[in-house]
């Protein structure tokens, strides 16, 4: 009967790779990947369809699997700290185990195959590192990593003679040159780089996610809507994010639920979306701020406005907001 194992699965060359050393010894592979609201702004939908064809393109079947809440906690708590931003990578990878030992025992599969190499990442892939995730996984002995085995002590699989520890790699550190060269053999391309894209690891982006968190509006929503446009932290209780281009004002308009406020303008200008505790002194400044982004100098432009979906109101905008007003709400 053959054996089933379940590999972590990303858009980045090593899973690839990962993936490819396990097949090459007629284990059967399932496909995990996790989508999660923190990928790079406006790829998402380009990084599902790449995943989704880098998987047809190895013969492994996929699962998706789309992050929700309990994910969030680990952002907010991370049980072993963060990088050198709000990135959970230890957390974050052993609540990524954890959920492949699920797929695992409901689908029979023996154990868990992983791209990761020995010291390629500062902080989730150090030994120590490997070994905490590994045993709070629940998982010893049980997780294979091809690219570096040889580096490491011998997993249940290898020393039960399911797979060839001999057939593995002792990749180590930060270069790519022996990925590279694997690639080339096994005709694999467009690949993405490793953990490129994960937004908690982005300075800039971290700041609207500590001002989310710390007004307890962490929630998967809010992380898409500052994702779509500029963030303005106008008070503890109401957010405002304006659209930056056609494509960032229609993903707004996409996510605008019931009773956040739309703002548009009528003129050639953004679409912009407020939420939390929405009252007359905010949506003054929301005015003044989709305002000050209009195109034209004019003052007295004219905006609708309404709260979602409810009946549009138009106001009529005398003075747009200063810079150093703006400044002030801005996170950046
Ligand atoms: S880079 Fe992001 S996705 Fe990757 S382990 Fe760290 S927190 Fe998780």
């Amino acid at each position: 009967m053959t054996i089933k194992a379940v590999a972590l699965f990303s858009e980045g060359l090593d899973s690839s790779l990962a993936v490819k050393l396990i097949q090459e010894q007629g284990i059967e592979l399932i496909a995990l990947n996790f989508v999660t609201p923190f990928s790079v702004e406006n790829k998402d939908k380009k990084k599902q369809e790449t995943i989704i064809e880098r998987a047809k393109e190895l013969n492994v079947e996929l699962k998706l699997y789309k992050v929700a809440d309990d994910y969030l906690r680990i952002v907010k708590n991370p049980r072993y700290g963060y990088g050198k931003n709000l990135n959970p990578c230890i957390a974050c990878r052993i609540w990524m185990f954890e959920k492949a030992k699920e797929l695992m025992s409901e689908t029979g599969a023996k154990f868990i195959v992983s791209g990761e190499v020995l010291g390629q990442r500062p902080m989730s892939q150090k030994r120590r590192s490997l070994e905490i995730i590994e045993k709070e996984s629940g998982l010893e002995g049980l997780i294979v990593r091809p690219l570096s085995a040889k580096l490491l002590s011998p997993s249940i699989p290898e020393s039960k003679g399911w797979i060839k520890r001999e057939k593995f790699f002792d990749i180590l550190g930060r270069s790519r040159t022996r990925q590279f060269d694997l690639a080339k053999k096994f005709k694999i391309t467009n690949y993405d780089n490793p953990a490129g894209g994960c937004l908690l690891t982005d300075s800039s982006f971290c700041l609207k996610i500590k001002d989310l968190i710390d007004s307890n509006m962490f929630n998967i929503k809010n992380i898409s809507l500052i994702k779509n446009g500029r963030y303005f932290n106008i008070s503890n209780c109401f957010k405002l994010v304006v659209g930056r281009n056609k494509g960032e004002n229609a993903g707004l308009l996409n996510l605008a639920g019931k009773g956040d406020l739309v703002l548009e303008s009528v003129i050639k200008g953004p679409i912009a979306i407020g939420w939390g505790e929405i009252n007359d002194k905010y949506i003054q400044i929301a005015l003044e701020i989709v305002a000050y982004y209009c195109k034209g100098k004019e003052n007295d432009l004219k905006i609708k406005f309404s709260l979602f979906p409810g009946e549009e109101k138009n106001a009529v905008v005398k003075d747009k907001m200063s810079e150093e007003m703006l400044s002030e709400y801005i996170v950046k």
